[in-house]
């Protein structure tokens, strides 16, 4: 009977993918046929990885950013060494290059919200000892605004933390954080700017959070840190003991 029921599961999926093949998300090219679910082959093609910024050698300590030349000696890179940062550390996964770019608004602004998985696979397998190590109670995501919700109809950050979450086992939670402000786009406006303009925009639920002791929030880009810090203020002000930053991609060091 179990037999059976996984082999119709199987047919069903060969019969999505003759159908519906699944595309590299680097290259758009359809991804051989039969790879085992849950594995990089399935998601890309192999070769297509290569082109990825993934971000190696010495990094901020703080922001996990790679670090640019001259800060290689301080470990931190220029905008951790300027501003406070709350959260305890950070993670990324790729430079922010041009390809990343691309591969990011695919995600985010042109519903290609299947592309997610690759990058939810690669970063749980690149800091699993990390995740490990910090032990957290929950991964959650950072959120938008429900009206972009409604608009867009998923938050892309939620498709890389419910992932990871499932990758690693730890719990998934999206009732301790809301997004209460619609705020205007981040894009050109410096830190400071950036602070003020999310001042506000986050609520956190501080009987959800009271019994949190450490947490990790995901989200798809970090620029300045300036939403991971808004996030991580507010859930601290509502209990939760630590905060712990995974971005799939990070700005340079500049
Ligand atoms: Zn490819
Ligand atoms: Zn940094």
């Amino acid at each position: 009977m179990k037999k059976d029921f996984r082999k119709i599961r199987y047919l069903g999926r060969s019969f999505e993918e003759v159908f519906f093949p699944r595309r590299c998300p680097i290259c758009d090219d359809v991804i051989p046929f039969g790879e085992p679910p849950d594995t990089i082959g399935a998601l890309a093609c192999r070769c297509c990885l290569r082109e990825l910024s993934f971000i190696q050698g010495p990094t901020c300590r703080k922001c996990g950013r790679a670090l640019s030349e001259a800060n290689k000696g301080s470990g931190l890179c220029s905008d951790c060494s300027r501003h406070i940062r709350m959260f305890e550390r950070s993670f990324a996964l790729l430079s922010y290059g041009p390809l990343e770019r691309d591969i990011m608004s695919d995600i985010k602004y042109r519903s290609k919200r299947s592309s997610a998985d690759l990058f939810s696979l690669l970063a749980a397998r690149r800091f699993r000892s990390e995740l490990s190590w910090i032990s957290p109670d929950c991964i959650i995501p950072v959120p938008v605004h429900k009206n972009r919700l409604r608009k867009r109809g998923y938050n892309q950050a939620a498709l890389f933390a419910r992932d990871i979450a499932r990758h690693t086992g730890i719990p998934f939670r999206e009732d301790l954080l809301i997004r209460s402000l619609e705020t205007k786009a981040q894009k050109g406006l410096g830190y400071e700017g950036r602070i003020l303009n999310l001042q506000g925009a986050f609520l956190a639920d501080s009987s959800a959070c009271r019994d949190v002791r450490s947490l990790v929030l995901v989200d798809d880009i970090y620029t300045t840190g300036s939403t991971l810090e808004a996030c991580t203020e507010e859930l601290l002000r509502a209990g939760v003991g630590k905060v712990y930053g995974l971005c799939i991609c990070a700005g340079r060091d500049t």
